[in-house]
């Protein structure tokens, strides 16, 4: 058995988790994560092939509700990439007894692992960690707390969701899915290169990374990073290396992320996103802290939406406001050339050179960066000190 289409994979983890044999791994030296069979292993039952999701895919389709939120604590959105809905999902949960999984850095930071809150705590679930992430284990964990009754609330990328209902094969009334609009999984090579020469640059081993730090409040990406010597790297996303070609230019993500199949067949309960358009669609804006987009995809989404009222500010929006937000993600017709062009010379000098000569904003450009970042920064230090 090949796994074929091979080029067509999300690394979503069902074929890993469904094979019997435990003949499917997934290669990790390569510049993205790719599934492997082992043939002498391998039985030939085609279990990988009947239960991938791309292979298979629905047809599209829409939520049934659209909501604004906000978390009733400014701690918890100041914690959180968005507006902190999936912090009060996973509260609520929780106090019924239930168990999150969602996507965790390694110890050293170098690998992005799902896990559960009872293993790694909350706080290591929460924020956007931009880099492909390892599902490993979690889906028969998932499998399962669902089949000792208990409550699952699994939080990933949408071919993540996918991947998990394919390897479930069923229904759960126990188990919620959750995932969110997602721009694209940066090589985790190329992030742990990154990682490498900050490391070097730094003299001393990374202890902790955050992309969604909010230091220049929720508007402008950066990059937080601290190290074993006490000392840290703050940077906004634009002079960064290896976040600008990520979120300016999209030239690290995988390829076939581009073609995305589930941008518009979301098969989770529920979607989240950064509710950019926030002031456009609802008249209402935000203190540049956070706020959440939340679609309900299913009967059970809407119900679970309608538990966190407790914790979560929540304004209906009408569905077809924010379909912008599921649209295919197509790019520029230079793309190719850029994208080959940065491939190279990541080859040639590496991902810090590669980004700094090609990906990072340069000149006036870079100097009204540092001049936006500094009032932001300004702002959100205001802000954070209110309370
Ligand atoms: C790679 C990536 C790309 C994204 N692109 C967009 C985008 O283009 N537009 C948009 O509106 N929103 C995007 N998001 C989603 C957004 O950044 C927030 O994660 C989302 O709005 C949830 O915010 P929150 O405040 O509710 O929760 P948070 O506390 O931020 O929760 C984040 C959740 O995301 C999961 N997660 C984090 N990193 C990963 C990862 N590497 N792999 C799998 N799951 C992960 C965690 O399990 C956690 O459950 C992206 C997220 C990621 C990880």
């Amino acid at each position: 058995m090949s796994i074929s289409h091979v080029e067509q994979c999300t690394n979503c983890g069902a074929c890993v988790s469904v094979c019997p044999q435990a003949a499917v791994s997934v290669q990790t030296d390569a510049l993205f994560y790719r599934p492997s069979v082992d043939s002498t292993r391998c039985t030939e039952c085609g279990l990988c092939e009947k239960r991938c999701p791309v292979l298979h895919l629905p047809a599209a389709r829409q939520p049934l509700s659209a909501f604004r939120a906000v978390h009733h604590d400014d701690e918890v959105i100041w914690q959180s990439s968005s507006g902190g809905v999936f912090s009060a999902l996973a509260e609520d949960i929780k106090q019924r007894g239930g168990i999150v999984f969602g996507a965790a850095y390694s110890e050293d930071c170098r690998a992005v692992r799902f896990a559960c809150d009872e293993e790694v705590g909350l706080d290591a679930l929460r924020r956007s960690k931009y880099t492909e992430s390892l599902t490993g284990e979690a889906f028969a964990q998932i499998r399962a707390a669902l089949e000792q009754g208990r409550e699952v609330l699994f939080c990933g990328a949408p071919c993540q969701a996918a991947g998990l209902r394919s390897y479930l094969n069923r229904d759960y009334p126990n188990l919620i899915v959750c995932d969110f609009i997602c721009g694209g999984f940066p090589s985790h090579q190329m992030y742990e290169e990154y990682l490498t020469a900050l490391e070097q640059q730094y003299h001393a081993p990374v202890q902790s990374v955050n992309f969604r730090p909010k230091t220049f409040g929720w508007r402008e990406y950066a990059i937080h990073i601290t190290f074993a010597n006490g000392k840290e790297y703050s940077c906004q996303a634009s002079l960064d290396p290896f976040f600008s070609a990520f979120l300016l230019h999209r030239w690290n993500i995988r390829e076939n992320c581009l073609q995305c199949p589930f941008t518009d067949r979301h098969l989770s309960d529920l979607t989240l996103g950064d509710f950019w358009r926030s002031r456009s669609v609802t008249g209402e804006g935000d203190a540049d802290k956070g706020v959440s987009l939340l679609l309900a995809n299913t009967e059970k989404g809407k119900a679970a939406v309608s538990l966190l009222s407790s914790s979560m500010q929540i304004k209906d929006i009408p569905v077809d406001k924010v379909l912008y937000a599921l649209k295919p993600h197509g790019t520029a017709a230079a793309y190719s050339d850029e994208r080959r062009r940065f491939m190279e010379e990541y080859r040639r000098s590496g991902v810090v050179r590669a980004g700094k000569a090609l990906a990072v904003v340069r000149g006036s450009a870079a100097l009204k960066a540092r001049v936006r970042g500094a009032q932001r920064k300004r702002v959100a230090a205001a802000l954070r000190r209110q309370k």
